[in-house]
């Protein structure tokens, strides 16, 4: 399971020897039975990347992990419809391998200096767990999804209504029957919200959905934790009875994804708004890199083709645009680098910011596909500080 302190790892990892190798595979689609030509196509890159690899005189760094990845891939079989990723440095002795889920942009196979991590922090956006229930008045089923999986967790009646019905107590008292009957709802409710808690606690979900029918909706919200409250994204007509685990995930997938779009959607706003404000949002690659050296980025955003060259400082680190000589802050002779995306993301998952990506947005294509909001802005506490 790749989570946010594994991205962060990954993210800091430098090697000098410039031996860190990044391994990509993504699964071809289900109709292909034979998986040779995912066997030649990681043969092929295996071998691009040791000549690369002579040609500069680096041959010895990768080639232990080059050859790895070659046993490995003539082992995945289509890796049973799930993505592979791969980092290793012969020079560090490392070596991470994690299965996720089958959306990346292609089989791919990176030697370089950092670990390339654009695909895998993508999918970041997808790792979370995500809880979904399925409730009526007298039955609830508690399911989890996580990467592509869905599981059930929970199933469970509502114990009460059902002695209550054994006892024959409806023929007594009909309003008194009805109204012990909304309490016994209200219980078994109740008692779904006790159960996700003691699941999950309050940090054991990215986000919940209710599948119900909609008259119960309001009767089931009130009683749930107003944590969980907090992570709800949305609804669906379900019957605990009748919803098969492929309808909870297809429903799951379909409301994960037009919360992501429209949370996309409001973070791309934000940040524009606030730039033209001139306050917590940066727009552009040079204003970015800026604001990540200051520790100002709060949410870095990205397109996902966002690819650049830059440069980096031998003696501070910052980064800058490629065609800059001498580093802005301690005006060291900094180095040309290739893979300014990976620092970039390296250096923010450092800070603690967290990475979007939101896919063809005309607005952040006029800014060179990357901006940020920001956490402060560094430049305007200080000016405020000398003016008090
Ligand atoms: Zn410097």
């Amino acid at each position: 399971m790749i989570t946010r302190d594994t991205l962060r790892e990954l993210a800091a990892f430098q090697s000098p020897a410039e031996d860190a190798v990044t391994f990509y595979f993504q699964p071809g689609v289900p109709q292909d039975k034979s998986h040779r030509q995912e066997a030649i196509l990681v043969k092929d890159l295996v071998r691009n990347a040791i000549a690369s690899a002579e040609k500069v005189g680096k041959n010895g760094n990768v080639r232990a992990s080059l050859e790895h990845i070659l046993e490995l891939s003539e082992q995945l079989h289509g890796n049973r419809g799930k993505g592979k990723a791969v980092f290793a440095s012969e020079s560090k002795k490392l070596w991470r391998e994690f299965d996720v889920p089958p959306h990346l942009p292609s089989t791919q196979l990176i030697v370089n200096r950092r670990f390339h991590l654009t695909p895998l922090t993508c999918l970041s956006e997808v790792l979370g767990k995500v809880s979904i229930a399925l409730v009526d008045r007298t039955r609830a089923r508690l399911f989890e999804m996580s990467m592509d999986d869905v599981k059930e967790v929970a199933d469970f009646i509502n114990e009460l209504t059902r002695r209550g019905r054994s006892d024959g107590f409806f023929g007594y008292d009909a309003g008194h029957a009805e109204r012990r009957v909304d309490n016994e709802t209200t219980g078994h409710y109740r008692r779904v919200g006790e159960r996700l808690m003691e699941l999950y606690g309050t940090g054991g979900i990215e986000a919940f959905i209710l599948g119900c029918h909609e008259e119960a909706r309001n009767y089931i919200e009130k009683e749930l934790h107003p944590y969980t409250l907090q992570r709800l994204i949305g609804h669906f007509v379900a019957d605990p009875a009748t919803t098969s685990p492929d309808e909870v995930r297809q429903q799951a997938h379909r409301i994960l994804r037009e919360h992501r779009a429209r949370q996309r959607e409001q973070l791309v706003a934000e940040v524009l708004n606030e730039a033209n404000a001139e306050n917590r949002g940066a727009l552009g690659l040079r204003r970015v890199l800026k604001s990540l050296q200051l520790g100002e980025v709060q949410t870095l955003v990205l397109e996902r083709s966002f690819c650049a060259t830059g440069t980096e400082c031998p003696n501070c680190s910052s980064l800058d645009m490629a065609r800059v000589k001498y580093c802005s802050f301690c005006s060291y002779e900094v180095q040309p680098i290739t893979d300014l995306a990976d620092a970039i993301i390296g250096r923010a998952l450092g800070n603690g910011a967290d990475i979007v990506y939101v896919p063809n947005n005309a607005q952040l294509q006029r800014h060179g596909n990357i901006a940020a909001l920001l956490r402060f802005r560094a430049e305007r506490n200080i000016a405020g500080r000398v003016a008090v």
